[in-house]
């Protein structure tokens, strides 16, 4: 089940959050806490105002809400609430035997037994678990993980404790593959923001449900992932998950924040992972878990696209020919035939590799002029340092910005500030946040032809999306709607 979590301060405020977010929904928590005073006392109606079945929870300060109120009044506040018909009640691991218990177990109202942790998954996460389920009717452990290590143990608690009845979250960033699997850990329910979350690793309803199908995870559900540090803006989930939906593929596609590489190929092995992106900082750290790699991956030095073979990984790489797509007709056709690269980090040695690959004269700008070097030395190029910029104005038909200027927040950046175009290049900023970067506005003011960072996002995206399925990537899979 997908549980919205309600924020607002009145019960009609509930209602309306409830009312936007029915379609993505099977089960709403009414906080106490979060209500204003009066409206909290009035709680026993809420259950009729809405068509969801409904949790109630009233939260301390110490377990990360906002009740400060004395236990005794707390408990007066939750016993009068459950004259209302909840369908759970809420109440924390060392609350003893008490009348809210007794009340919840005449009126048939669910116990949901929990405890918060805020610091990191404890030591006896498992026991706690276990003693917890003879209390109440679900055991809920919300926990923080702090690094791929945590989440895959949180994985494997869950799995030790199948055939319990229990919701595990991760709380944070690290815990959002906890939140989106949800049903591969065996939990009852996942909680869900209203819109754009207010806290890391909070997801809305409506990206767990229309993005992700977290409802639909089964054991038969083949994992797809992308790693990265950091991960979470990334886009790639609204590429894939779109069209595995329209393939008719059970499939689910999300991001994986990773500190150590090693713990996490233990966990896509323990997950039975078929296959993942790879963004920065690991394009090169990947490549030593690697049984077999193509051609390209062994010229560029990085990789962006891991699929399961039998018995070992295997490392490709999209990116050159997500770069190339937007370009080779010109490329095919003369137009362009010599080529300014700006930047030397890994996207760029994707860049430089695909470009010398079809035979354009290629000349590397960089702030620090020794990778510029290396990287023209391993393709025969020329190289050059940022600063030189305009020694070649007017001297090439396609200028690369590679370096990572300009990208959000810093719209108003450009790497090559003050260079003149003649409006006869093609200019193709690889930034896809935001679409239109600065470099792309003066090239545009000059009456350069564009490209877009997105063309190139997409179009890797989707020939790694051939390599995890077999299938074209199809026409007909919206990709915007999350993007
Ligand atoms: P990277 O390996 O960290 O390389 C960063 C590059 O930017 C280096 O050349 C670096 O120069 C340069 N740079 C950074 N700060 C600079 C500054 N203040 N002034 C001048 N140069 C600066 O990163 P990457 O993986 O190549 O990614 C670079 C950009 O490409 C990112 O914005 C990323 O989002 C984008 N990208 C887009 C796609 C796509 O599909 N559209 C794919 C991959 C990457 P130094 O060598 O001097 O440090």
């Amino acid at each position: 089940m997908i549980c919205l979590t309600l924020s607002s301060k009145t019960l009609a405020g509930c209602c309306d959050e409830i009312r936007r977010n029915r379609d993505y929904i099977d089960i709403a928590e009414l906080r106490l806490d979060l209500l204003d005073e009066k409206e909290a006392l009035d709680a026993k109606q809420f259950p009729t105002m809405t068509d969801v079945p409904v949790i109630l929870t009233f939260r301390r300060v110490s377990d990360g809400g906002k009740c400060s109120l004395s236990e005794r009044a707390r408990k007066q506040i939750l016993l009068s609430a459950l004259d209302g018909d909840f369908a759970y009640v809420d109440i924390e691991e060392d609350v003893k035997k008490n009348e809210v218990e007794a009340k919840a177990r005449e009126r048939g109202i669910r116990i949901i037994r929990s405890f918060h942790d805020f610091d990191g998954v404890p030591e006896d996460i498992y026991s706690r678990i276990h003693k917890l389920i003879e209390r109440g009717d679900v055991a809920k452990a919300a926990v923080t993980p702090h690094s791929i290590q945590d989440v895959l143990t949180l994985f494997r608690i869950a799995d030790e404790l199948k055939g319990i009845p229990k919701i595990i979250v991760g709380m944070g960033e690290w815990g959002i593959p906890l939140r989106i699997l949800y049903a591969r850990a065996g939990s009852l329910l996942t909680f869900a923001c209203d819109g754009e979350p207010i806290a890391p690793g909070q997801i809305s309803a409506r990206e767990l449900k229309l993005l992700y199908r977290a409802d639909k995870v089964d054991d038969r559900t083949a994992i797809y992932g992308i790693i990265g540090n950091p991960v979470l803006h990334t886009s790639s989930p609204a590429i894939h998950n779109p069209g595995f939906h329209a393939i008719n593929y059970n499939a689910i596609y999300l991001p994986f924040l990773v500190d150590n590489i090693r713990h996490f190929f233990t966990l896509a092995e323990y997950l039975r992972m078929r296959g993942f992106s790879v963004t920065i900082p690991f394009k090169k750290d990947v490549l030593m878990y690697l049984g077999n790699i193509t051609r390209e991956v062994k010229q560029i030095g990085s990789c962006n696209t891991v699929i399961r073979v039998p018995g070992m990984w295997k490392g490709m790489n999209t990116d050159y020919y997500g770069f190339l797509h937007p370009i080779l007709k010109d490329i095919e056709s003369g137009r362009i035939s010599t080529a300014l690269v700006i930047g030397a980090g890994g996207a760029s040695q994707a860049i430089v590799w695909a470009l010398r690959n079809r035979g354009v004269k290629v000349t590397i700008l960089n702030r620090t002029l020794s990778r510029a070097e290396s990287l023209a030395t391993l393709n025969l190029c020329e190289y050059d340092t940022l600063e030189n910029a305009r020694k070649y104005e007017g001297q090439v038909d396609l200028i690369v910005q590679t370096t990572s200027v300009g990208l959000y927040p810093d719209f108003d950046a450009n790497p090559i500030e003050g260079f003149v175009f003649s409006g006869k290049e093609i200019v193709y900023d690889i930034i896809y946040k935001p679409r239109m970067t600065k470099l792309l506005r003066v090239a545009e003011a000059a009456g350069c032809t564009l490209h877009y960072g997105e063309e190139m996002l997409l179009e890797q995206g989707k020939l790694q999306f051939e390599l995890f399925t077999g299938y074209h990537y199809p026409n007909d899979a919206d990709y915007s709607a999350f993007a």
